[in-house]
């Protein structure tokens, strides 16, 4: 399918993993993607994997806590492409297994950074440049419902970006539509802390009705739905990709 001929889209975090995926798959549907990350041999990795696809791409280093960052991202899809119709807003950091109550300000204040703020941030800028059907993705996760002792902020973190979906839904209505994606658990670098210990793998896998951990492509799946005319009566939604863990009703 090639829902996404003529869009404009850019992916952080995007040169492994779940973001990676996502800017693979949207390319492979017609969209040009920007890819970055904090590494500029990751970012040039992951634009000749990409090209060797044959997907149209550029590439920017964009740690998204880095404000001239975020604008040099901007402006070289701008300058580019000169529009942007899709933002997928995937970043995270989880530096700290400690409870709540444990957790040092200088962590609590990197989780709402990276995890909340830069996805705020990131649409400031690009917010002008945004198309009329435009669309905008936010990566929770299902922590954000059930944060789970060993990843409790994290989790608080990723439930507050439930609630910037409503806002931001409301607030960039009716020319962006803007979604949320709450992963289940997928076998990244980022959770290899706990999908490549054998006893916690399984739990996990017990925990979805499907019996297995997710894939990067099962999120990229979702993620060019919402971003296609294929959701177009969608926004301000959260959808859960977990393979029937619990979520709510
Ligand atoms: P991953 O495979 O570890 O990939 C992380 C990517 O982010 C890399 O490309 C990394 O490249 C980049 N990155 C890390 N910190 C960054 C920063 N501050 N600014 C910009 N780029 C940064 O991670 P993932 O599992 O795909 O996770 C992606 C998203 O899915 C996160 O929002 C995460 O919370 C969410 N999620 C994941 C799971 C799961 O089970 N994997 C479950 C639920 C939700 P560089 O090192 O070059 O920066």
């Amino acid at each position: 399918m090639r829902r996404l001929e003529g869009k404009v889209a850019i992916v952080t975090a995007s040169t492994q993993g779940i973001g990676f995926a996502i800017a693979e798959r949207l390319g492979l549907e017609g969209a040009a993607v920007v890819v970055s990350s904090r590494k500029q041999n990751n970012v040039d990795e992951a634009v000749e994997k990409l090209r060797s696809k044959g997907i149209e791409v550029i590439g920017a280093v964009c740690h998204v806590s880095n404000p001239q960052h975020r604008k040099d991202l901007v402006e070289k899809t701008v300058q580019k492409y000169g529009r942007i119709d899709i933002v997928v807003s995937n970043a995270a950091a989880n530096p700290s297994v400690d409870g709540i109550l444990y957790t040092k300000e200088s962590t609590l204040d990197k989780l709402w950074d990276i995890n909340v703020k830069s996805s705020i941030l990131i649409l400031q800028a690009a917010a002008s440049y945004l198309q009329k059907g435009s669309s905008v993705i936010l990566i929770s996760s299902i922590a954000g419902y059930h944060p789970q002792a060993s990843m409790a902020m994290y989790g608080v973190t990723k439930t507050a970006l439930l609630g910037l979906t409503k806002a931001l839904a409301s607030e960039m209505s009716p020319d962006t539509r803007v979604n949320c994606i709450a992963p289940g658990f997928v076998p990244t670098h980022f959770a290899n802390f706990i999908t490549n210990n054998d006893a916690m793998r399984k739990t996990i896998e017990d925990q979805t009705l499907l019996k297995r951990l997710g894939t990067t492509e099962d999120m990229a799946s979702v993620a060019a739905f919402l971003a296609s005319d294929d959701s177009s009566y969608i926004t301000g939604e959260t959808l859960v990709v977990a393979g029937g863990m619990p979520s709510r009703l």
